[in-house]
């Protein structure tokens, strides 16, 4: 009788609402390369089915009029006169996204949430995080705060230590504490806790929580194969988790009815097994009656291309193709966990080409500031490029925690980056050393530009 009385007085309570949260951020460079805060908006979704009333301030607004026709748009920007860290570094450090004083004044608009959920990417941008929560706490001092994403998820300690306006922060791997705190700190019963590993059963991302919807991600899997070793997806997603087909699809014609045409896939692993995930999608997704156009910053393994993947990649609408290519170098190709080859690289380009894909719609990404790595590797690797005819992509090494090239060479950077996650940003180069210099990484990135000009006048 208690019980039953107990439950109609929890369906008879005023609803709880969630505010979601994606932090500003601090760095010398940032642009929307399609970014976007696919978790915080799933755990979003998950809560409106539990009855709560969701409110999202998406703190990293982009310039909408400079959007560019695929989806990516720079960020507001502002540069900061302070540095609110100490150590040795060079270059400006600006805000991106709105102002904490912007963030303020939306806050006090706003009707008092129960809970507020903040978002958190890399690791060294923490401190806008930091800022943030500090913020929530003071507009809303009663709502439970808590933070996730992946900077809890590398930095644990880091966080338990710095992030003390939060209630409970969380790793990726930890819904279920989650879920607890909610019922114990609220008092109500959650009645739709669904596993993430079944990605199958998640409801959408609440994407429609924001103005536009310019793009919508696609979550297609967890985990990787592969032992990349400047790489945390191991680390962070150990078992392999995959989505089926026909769910991809039912969410495509979802957004396609709500307006969305561009879809962006960040899934490495996407051609794993692709006879069974990757190849069903496309072939489904070519038979839509409607285009989307599909982009895939993060870029897919040259090893898994194949002819068929390769024409079916461009009949499904991919408009680019981006492969981690790494280094021409095999000796580098081994060290960072040996995914590719310039053989194989060069087999994946053919079926490329054959597939309908032309060589300015390739790009392949080019590690550069490596541990112990000289520039000319670098400078090899873009010719080597160049020589195929395809854009080389300059990625700067970031060193991230729990992977096997931070837990060897950490004590080899130039700045204390087990100790302070800021001091992780690439842009602050922290591997230079006399072999690969700051000013050879200028030199680099201006050759990789012209040689861009020189192979787009020869197609
Ligand atoms: S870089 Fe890509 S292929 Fe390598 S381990 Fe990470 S997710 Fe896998």
């Amino acid at each position: 009788m208690d019980a039953a009385r107990g439950r109609a007085k929890e369906t008879s309570m005023k609803p709880l609402k969630a505010l979601l949260i994606n932090p500003y951020i601090y760095d010398f460079a940032a642009y929307s390369f399609w970014s976007s805060p696919l978790g915080l908006l799933y755990v979003g979704s998950v809560l409106r089915r539990n009855g709560f009333n969701i409110e999202l301030v998406d703190c990293m607004e982009v310039v909408e009029e400079k959007r560019k026709a695929d989806g990516r748009a720079p960020f507001l920007k502002e540069k900061v006169e302070t540095v609110p860290v100490s150590g040795q570094f060079s270059g400006r450090l600006k805000r991106y996204g709105i102002s904490g004083q912007s963030l303020m004044e939306k806050l006090t608009q706003i009707e008092p949430p129960d809970l507020i959920l903040v978002t958190s990417i890399m690791t060294y941008w923490y401190l806008g995080t930091h800022e943030v929560l500090g913020i929530a706490r003071k507009v809303f001092p009663r709502a439970k705060i808590v933070l996730g994403g992946i900077y809890p998820s590398l930095c644990r300690e880091h966080a338990f230590r710095c992030m003390t306006d939060a209630d409970l922060i969380v790793n990726n791997n930890e819904i279920d504490k989650f879920y607890r705190f909610l019922e114990d700190s609220t008092g109500r019963t959650l009645t739709y806790k669904p596993d993430f590993h079944n990605l199958d059963g998640l409801p959408y991302p609440c994407y429609d929580l924001a103005e536009t919807i310019p793009f919508v991600p696609l979550l297609t899997s967890y985990g990787c194969v592969y032992r990349c070793t400047y790489c945390a997806t191991p680390y962070m997603y150990p078992e392999i988790t995959r989505r089926k087909a026909d769910s991809v699809i039912g969410e495509i014609r979802y957004w396609h009815d709500r307006g969305v045409e561009r879809y962006v896939i960040y899934d490495d692993n996407f051609l794993y097994r692709s006879d069974l995930y990757a190849k069903p999608l496309l072939r489904a997704i070519a038979g839509l009656p409607f285009s989307p156009n599909i982009y895939n910053p993060n870029a897919v393994n040259a090893a898994l291309i194949d002819d068929e993947a390769a024409h079916l990649l461009f009949a499904a609408g991919f408009r680019e193709i981006r492969i981690g290519f790494e280094s021409a170098d095999p000796a580098v190709q081994r060290t960072t966990g040996g995914k590719v080859t310039s053989k194989i690289f060069e087999a994946a380009l053919g079926a490329l080409l054959k597939g309908g894909f032309t060589r300015d719609m390739v790009g392949a990404y080019v590690l550069a500031g490596l541990p112990r790595q000289s520039w000319e590797d670098v400078q090899r690797s873009v010719d080597y490029l160049a020589g195929l005819g395809v854009q080389a992509h300059i990625a700067e090494y970031t060193p991230i925690p729990h992977t096997p090239l931070f837990d060897q060479f950490q004590t080899m950077a130039r700045y204390p980056i087990a100790e302070d996650p800021f001091y992780q940003n690439n842009a602050l180069f922290p591997f230079a050393w006399e072999g690969f210099t700051e000013k050879d990484l200028a030199f680099l990135k201006s050759y990789t530009r012209a040689k861009k000009t020189l192979s787009g006048n020869l197609l």
